[in-house]
């Protein structure tokens, strides 16, 4: 399958998994318990020793499917589905993480994940925020204690691009485990495997399912991680001639899924599955109508600022060149001196005041006032979070009427 394209991959997958009667897309399965004739398949599958399911809070076949074509997206050893994004990126951190474990992360992060970071603070596992568009930051945070570094791709909602590469050879010099929030890129923009990531995370609610109708997440091992070098890794994971590679995601399935229970409903896997099918198509319209827009608004008289990683004015325009395929779908801007924010987004008729980022609709929000509202002023200025930065996640509307809402709003 790997040399044929991304979406030929995604497209074909479930069929290549013989499911049942040649249905074309993997059946909803509802069950939550499985039935053995034998006693003794049931205990080999608790043992770990075959393959199979027990108990819908860990394993689902529908899930397992949309793992399956998530791995081939990443081109990863293997995934592990949670029922949202912080519900993968919360199991990741605490079945890997123990009390006294030290986190360098990205100051520029979702803002929910902030928040997770700082509840785990509370439990022992202390993160140090650095500026990571500089592997210089992220290499004097390093302490003898720390175990994982955690950044993503492009920053919402300033859009800063971290020092992917660079990051990544420093974790795989220090033996560090290496995080990358791939949610704003998707696995079509970018793949974290090619800057030596131990994991991809998505947030499945955005891109992949792609249009707001579906909450999911994944954590995708790259399987360059040398497992026998953690010491984290319980010992009945690293069950006798089991590959090394399958240990982190085992131990995260167990404690992280099992014991957490963020299971993924198999509806959502469904939903989710379908979605991915056109990652590729909407992200190439979405992508291209962000920096039509982009360039609209930078040359507008009534805007003061724009950042999009694909404008020549971005800090890390270089760099998102050299990392992605595509410049991403997200920008966000300031308004003029004099220009309501509030009465501008009220002008609009076709983008939509929401919250969501990677849906088919173009949705905009003022962020200070909301989404980053809890963390207070003194972490927003930290963050490069202006009061009347407007966030904007870029459709695929035809550009023109796009064009036409934005110009008679500004007007
Ligand atoms: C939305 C988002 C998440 C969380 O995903 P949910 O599925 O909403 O829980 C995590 N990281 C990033 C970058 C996101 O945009």
């Amino acid at each position: 399958m790997k040399n044929r394209g991304f979406t030929t991959n995604i497209i074909h997958s479930d069929r290549l998994g013989r499911p049942e009667h040649g249905s074309l897309h993997k059946p909803i399965h509802t069950s939550i318990a499985y039935g053995y004739e034998k006693v003794e398949d049931l205990a080999a599958v608790f043992q770990g020793t075959a393959k199979g399911y027990a108990y819908a809070r860990q394993a689902n076949p529908t899930v397992s499917a949309l793992e399956t074509k998530i791995t081939a997206m990443e081109q990863g050893a293997g995934s592990l589905c949670f029922a949202t994004g912080m519900a993968a990126l919360a199991g990741m951190l605490t079945s890997l993480l123990h009390k006294g474990d030290h986190i360098v992360s990205s100051s520029f992060l979702f803002g929910n994940t902030n928040s997770l970071l700082n509840t785990l603070a509370g439990i022992g596992i202390d993160t140090t925020f650095v500026d990571a568009t500089s592997v210089a930051n992220v290499e004097a945070a390093l302490r003898p204690e720390t175990k994982l570094v955690l950044v993503e791709t492009i920053a919402n909602p300033v859009t800063q691009v971290a020092d992917l590469a660079r990051i990544g050879a420093l974790c795989e010099n220090r033996k560090i485990v290496y995080a990358i929030d791939n949610t704003l890129t998707s696995p079509y923009l970018f793949l974290p495997r090619a800057v030596k990531a131990t994991f991809s995370v998505n947030s499945l609610s955005k891109y992949i399912g792609g249009h707001g109708n579906a909450l999911g997440g994944c954590v995708t091992d790259t399987g360059l991680f040398d497992w026998t070098a953690f010491p984290n890794i319980l010992d009945i994971y690293k069950t006798a001639g089991s590959d090394p590679h399958t240990w982190a995601l085992l131990q995260m399935r167990k404690k992280g899924l099992r014991d957490f229970g963020g299971t993924m409903a198999p509806e959502a896997a469904h939903t989710l599955s379908v979605g991915s099918e056109t990652l590729a198509l909407r992200m190439d319209r979405s992508c291209g109508n962000a920096a039509r827009l982009a360039l609209f608004l930078e040359t507008h008289p009534k805007v003061s600022a724009v950042n999009y990683p694909g404008l020549p004015s971005h800090p890390q325009h270089g760099l998102a060149k050299e990392l992605f395929k595509r410049p991403g779908t997200l920008l966000s801007f300031v308004l003029g001196d004099g220009v309501d924010p509030f009465a501008f987004l009220n002008r609009l008729k076709l983008a939509v005041c929401s919250s969501n980022l990677g849906d088919n609709r173009t949705l905009i929000i003022p962020v200070a006032h909301t989404i980053f509202f809890e963390m207070g002023p003194a972490r927003r200025a930290q963050m490069g979070i202006a009061d009347g930065l407007i966030r904007m996640s870029v459709g695929i509307e035809d550009p023109e009427d796009l064009i036409e809402d934005f110009g008679q709003a500004l007007a």
